[in-house]
């Protein structure tokens, strides 16, 4: 089998690979689309603290299950899934209490372990998940960076009368937007400096005056030209530059809650102060727990179009170029699809 393998960092081959072998409660999935994230390109360019190289990388994708490894029921083989990326033990403290994202011996594919720029890929059994036939080949794929959304809005929690920010009109943004408008009804705004990622975000439903360049615009002045009276309630950082935690806590209306999902290392500069003084909220949010169920339905119902963000499809042997639009092309490009290509 042909897969994408980060050697060391910066070096990215297409490599002819032993077909890998399911163990006991595990499956083997021929994968048909995976999307590229950004903690791909992290890892490329060696920024991820977690991998160990070589690896295959690669955990948002779709295919069919090809074989089953010992335990698990044959009858699973044909089916269309999705596949969970984070692997738990189950038993630790943190899994007992239904953060299995956080696990003690965590282990993701394409992190971890190989994971889905494959042809092939195995993976347990249980993180394999059914997709019903109504939901496109494609947008199962990207069931991943939505359950990203899904988790991180379970950890701040939402209300009927919450006024949202995002910040960052780049996959996660839009993702947050989508669901925060379209699944909870909420006015939400969206921050980027690039107009076309905001006219994307215009697509994925923000009203013209939820759009806000924050390139042109001074963000605080602009919520309040926006009728927007003591600060938003709720604010996602879908960036992760440390000055945005800064604004945030500053921005942000009393009670008012802070998702964070960025994986910077820089310090951000917070007043003790601001927190209490406001009893705001930080809830940090990584990867999903057990969210696939919620994606999956929310994608069945119609609630979110996932393919509206996706922007490019290329055939997996050009790695190399889908990894240059997505880094390079901001404009031009959002969620960027590897093809592997159909058996059938
Ligand atoms: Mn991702």
């Amino acid at each position: 089998m042909l897969s994408v393998v980060v050697d060391q960092p910066n070096r990215l081959v297409l490599r002819e690979l032993p077909l890998p072998e399911p163990g006991p409660g595990e499956l083997r999935v021929r994968v048909r689309y995976a999307g590229i994230c950004g903690s791909d390109l992290h890892i490329f360019h060696g920024q991820n603290p977690f991998v160990s190289y070589p690896r295959v990388i690669g955990h948002e994708f779709f295919g069919r299950v090809e074989s089953v490894g010992p335990g698990v029921d044959e009858a699973r083989i044909g089916e269309r899934v999705a596949v969970d990326p984070v692997i738990a033990c189950g038993q630790c403290q943190p899994c007992r209490l239904g953060r299995r994202n956080v696990c003690r011996k965590l282990s993701v594919l394409g992190v971890h372990r190989d994971g889905g720029f494959s042809q092939y890929v195995c993976a347990p059994a249980a993180n394999a998940y059914r997709i019903p036939a109504a939901i496109a080949e494609a947008c199962a794929s990207i069931i991943e960076p939505f359950a990203v959304t899904a988790n991180v809005t379970a950890r701040t929690g939402v209300l009927g009368d919450d006024v949202a920010l995002v910040y960052g009109a780049g996959p996660v943004g839009l993702n947050l937007l989508q669901v925060l408008k379209k699944v909870y009804g909420l006015r939400c705004f969206i921050t980027d400096h690039l107009d076309e990622r905001l006219a994307l975000a215009r697509r994925c439903g923000a009203a013209e005056d939820e759009i806000i360049n924050t390139g042109r615009e001074e963000l605080g002045a602009a919520l309040a030209a926006r009728g927007v009276d003591g600060g938003p309630t709720l604010i996602y950082d879908a960036v992760g530059h440390p000055s945005i935690l800064e604004e945030a806590v500053r921005l942000a209306a009393p009670a008012g809650r802070i998702g964070l999902l960025g994986f910077s290392s820089t310090p951000s500069a917070i007043p003790q102060q601001e927190l209490t003084k406001k009893e705001l909220t930080l809830a940090a949010s990584r990867l999903n727990s057990a969210m696939f169920p919620t994606v999956i339905d929310w994608f069945e119902r119609g609630l979110v179009q996932p393919e509206a963000i996706i922007t490019h499809k290329l055939d997996f042997r050009d790695v190399a170029g889908a990894f240059d639009i997505a880094e390079r092309q901001p404009r031009y490009s959002c969620k960027v699809l590897l093809d592997f290509g159909s058996d059938e």
